[in-house]
């Protein structure tokens, strides 16, 4: 007999309980109330952990055009004189005295000649 009432009560249990999840949730009442006759208050759990219908966003494809992803820097068109660093290989310039990607120094590259500016050597 408990048994009985049990299978009465559960899916009107069920749909009481999800639709008033789903109003709460701004969900659609009729759809859950329908989950909630076939699956009793499981799916009053199943309303209330899903997610909120979210509205479409505005379609503006003015702000979407504004909205450009910056090119990476690139080292073409920094026309400072590069040089590989001895290390990790990466392009750093020619004055520096530590590769910033890998943090090790760097000895002046030897044969370059527009490195050093010429006519400030005192004889
Ligand atoms: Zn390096």
């Amino acid at each position: 007999m408990d048994l009985l009432a049990l299978a009465l009560l559960w899916p009107l249990l069920g749909i009481l309980l999800t639709v008033l999840v789903a109003l709460s949730r701004d969900l659609r009442p009729g759809l859950w109330g329908v989950l909630g006759f076939l699956f009793g208050p499981l799916a009053a759990l199943f309303a209330a952990v899903s997610p909120r219908p979210q509205p479409a966003p505005p379609a503006d494809p003015e702000s979407a055009a504004e909205i450009e992803p910056a090119p990476p820097p690139d080292p073409a068109q920094d026309d400072r004189p590069r040089t590989p660093c001895p290390h990790c290989a990466e392009l750093v310039l020619i004055d520096a005295r530590v590769c910033r990607f890998c943090g090790r120094e760097i000895s002046p590259a030897p044969d370059t000649g527009a490195a050093e500016p010429a006519g400030d050597e005192t004889p």
